[in-house]
């Protein structure tokens, strides 16, 4: 870097992190060479990144204000800003939880002066709500429901690609390789990231390297460094996934889609997580996901070590799902709609993915400098909820950048930090990929 000129950047990853990362850098610093690098084409048909969706919720339903102000702060770009507003849907939210989440939400709203659309609703008069459409979910041990006309989801490939490309316009590069490690510098305690190795034999230098990977960060850092445990990461990041599906809707239930909200229900929690179902008008369909979060452990073949990693294709094999998944994308359609009253609850499902995402213990983002290494900094892990920050979060990460991060949000998001014994849902993602290979299963 000479004297006066902006560092170059290379971001690994054009996910939400990335792709929002390099949109506000270059708008920062217009002269700064930054080079956003994917193994996917930015406008391939389908994509690895768990930010490659047909759709995605949008909300600023919170329990915790921090969030909630940064998904408002979000949710009013969605609203207005060109880049994004095509792609925003403002159907409303409906959350279906035993926990006290609906008055927690309601009260960060009340707190923020944001409040104006949504409640807290018993269950009966929830029932009654969007045409009795929900009258047959499970309910069970539920006090109140969170109802948000103000939230809703996007269209998400869409919307990346967008920024993506509003990138590209200020001139940000966009390079299509597989990176297989960080450059490093040095050989003590402490070393020096100089740029990526690509599998083609490229050499992308530069002074600083942000690693946007997501589900693929842990494993993407122990191969660049096998034999240097501060590099990794450890107990920090779990890469971690879940089952989604298209469910085609008949001609006479299309018009559904037009008013129907994003349906949550965080009730059935036997098998892990909440499931979810939101319209996809493009489709004609839902998308749908399922509760069962799993991991996938693999031998690092270098290290030895076991970590949880996407399996090692090019596509993750997300396109691979087994009879025992589909089931479980299939259970959340009737927890949502209810078994008996709703033909809904049946539809056939299709267009089966896993979706992978880099988890970690408190479901905080990782938006930091390395520790141990100069010129690298970690900006991923949205733990299934980072999507909608994607007009706002790489603000953050060039704040981050600078050194200029809030100190709430540097303590939240550090690279180290404290961690919970266990996640704070217990026991995240306990299940294994490979036990749900089979041909269907209760659990
Ligand atoms: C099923 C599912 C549903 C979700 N629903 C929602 C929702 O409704 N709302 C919401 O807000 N959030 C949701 N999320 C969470 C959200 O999608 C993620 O938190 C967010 O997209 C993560 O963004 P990312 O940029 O960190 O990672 P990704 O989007 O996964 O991007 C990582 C990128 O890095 C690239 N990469 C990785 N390794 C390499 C390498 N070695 N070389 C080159 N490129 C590499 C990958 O190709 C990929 O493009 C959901 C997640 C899942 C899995």
């Amino acid at each position: 870097m000479s004297a006066g000129s902006s560092p170059s950047y290379v971001i690994i990853g054009s996910g939400v992190f990335g792709a929002s990362t390099a949109l506000h850098l270059i708008r920062a610093h217009p002269d700064a060479d930054v080079t956003l690098v994917d193994r996917d084409a930015h406008d391939a048909p389908t994509r690895v990144a768990a930010s490659w969706d047909w759709n995605k919720v949008v909300r600023a339903d919170y329990a915790d204000i921090l969030y909630t102000k940064l998904a408002l702060e979000a949710q009013a770009l969605w609203r207005t800003d060109p880049i994004w507003k095509p792609f925003y849907h403002e159907s409303g939210v409906v959350w279906i939880s035993r926990t006290s989440f609906a008055k927690d939400v309601v009260a960060n709203h009340a707190a923020l002066g944001a409040g104006a659309k949504l409640g807290a609703y018993p269950v009966e008069e929830a029932r009654k709500m969007y045409g009795g459409l929900l009258d047959g979910a499970d309910y069970t041990g539920v006090q109140e429901v969170l109802v948000n006309r103000g939230s809703g989801w996007a269209e998400a490939k869409e919307a990346l690609q967008s920024t993506i490309e509003a990138a590209m316009g200020l001139g940000v590069r966009y390079v299509t390789a597989e990176v297989t490690g960080v450059r490093l510098e040095g050989d003590g305690s402490r070393r020096q990231c100089r740029g990526v190795v690509t599998a083609d034999g490229r050499t992308l230098s530069a002074d600083r390297v942000v690693v946007c990977a997501g589900a693929y960060t842990p494993k993407l850092l122990v191969d660049s460094a096998p034999d240097w445990p501060d590099l990794h990461a450890g107990e920090r990041i779990l890469a971690s996934g879940i089952t989604e599906a298209t469910a085609p809707l008949s001609h006479e239930d299309r018009p559904i889609l037009d008013t129907m909200p994003v349906c949550c229900n965080v009730n059935p929690v036997e098998r892990g997580e909440e499931v979810g179902c939101l319209p996809l008008p493009a489709l004609h369909a839902f998308k749908c996901w399922g509760q069962v979060h799993f991991r996938n452990t693999i031998t690092h073949p270098v290290t030895g070590q076991s970590l949880s990693a996407p399996p090692l294709k090019r596509d993750y094999a997300q396109w691979e799902v087994s009879p025992a998944l589909r089931d479980d994308v299939q259970w959340a359609l009737r927890s949502v709609f209810g078994d008996r009253k709703s033909n809904l609850a049946h539809l056939k499902m299709e267009n089966h993915r896993i979706c992978w995402d880099a988890w970690t213990p408190t479901e905080d983002f990782i938006v930091s400098p390395h520790s141990a290494c100069d010129g690298l900094f970690i900006a991923t892990c949205g733990s299934f909820h980072g999507f909608k920050f994607l007009p706002v979060i790489g603000k953050y990460v060039v704040a981050m950048l600078a050194g200029e991060l809030d100190p709430v949000w540097r303590e939240k998001w550090a690279w180290d930090r404290e961690r919970p014994p266990v996640g704070r849902r217990g026991e995240f993602a306990r299940h294994e990929l490979k036990d749900w290979l089979s041909a269907g299963q209760d659990d």
